[in-house]
């Protein structure tokens, strides 16, 4: 019984590599060959537009505020509309270790992942990105997705004041 098994034991690795041999092979000739990243891959991170054409973040820090790694910093502004947008966006991707959280954190569905892997190199500073670098023409994996639709950009008339609304309660009415 245990000369069976040794001859098993010994056949056995035989067998399956002549079967890896006759099998197609899984790796590719990189970087001649470049592989297909699965949809959900997280790469390299990107700011988007929404449908119009507008950058999508409002600036709102929640991005920032995800990040374990303290890599996302920005400075808010407003346009003479009331939109919000950042004057200035960075990412240090030395420090990002693709977790796609702020992706998760975003409002707007402005920064999200693309599968771009390809971000090694000799100079750390070219791994700062600013704005101008990571904001793309298109509206990424959901183009439809406009945020200012949903939300708005401002209340038009004073709490109260608009066509369905009640007015406000004053709390200090309700004290016995
Ligand atoms: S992917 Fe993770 S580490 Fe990178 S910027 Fe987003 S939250 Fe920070
Ligand atoms: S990318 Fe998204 S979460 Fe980050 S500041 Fe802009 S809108 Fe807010």
């Amino acid at each position: 019984m245990s000369l069976w098994r040794d001859i098993k034991g010994t056949l056995q690795p035989f067998w399956i590599t002549l079967c890896k041999m006759l099998s197609r092979p899984v790796t590719v000739q990189y970087p001649e060959q470049k592989q297909q990243m699965t949809p959900r891959y997280r790469g390299r991170l990107m700011l988007t537009r929404d449908p119009d054409g507008q950058e999508r973040c409002v600036a709102c820090h929640l991005c920032s505020a995800a990040c374990p790694v303290d890599c996302i910093s920005m400075q808010a502004t407003e346009a003479e509309d009331g939109r919000r947008y950042a004057a200035w966006f960075r990412i240090n991707f030395t420090r990002c270790i693709f977790c796609g959280l702020c992706t998760e954190a975003c409002p707007t569905l402005a920064i999200q992942v693309t599968g771009e892997f390809e971000l090694a190199g000799r100079d750390p500073l070219k791994l700062v990105w600013e704005k101008e670098d990571l904001l793309v023409d298109h509206g990424g994996h959901d183009p439809d997705y406009n945020f200012y639709r949903q939300a708005g950009i401002a209340v038009a008339a004073p709490r109260g004041a608009n066509p369905t609304e009640s007015p406000p309660v004053d709390p200090k009415g309700l004290l016995p």
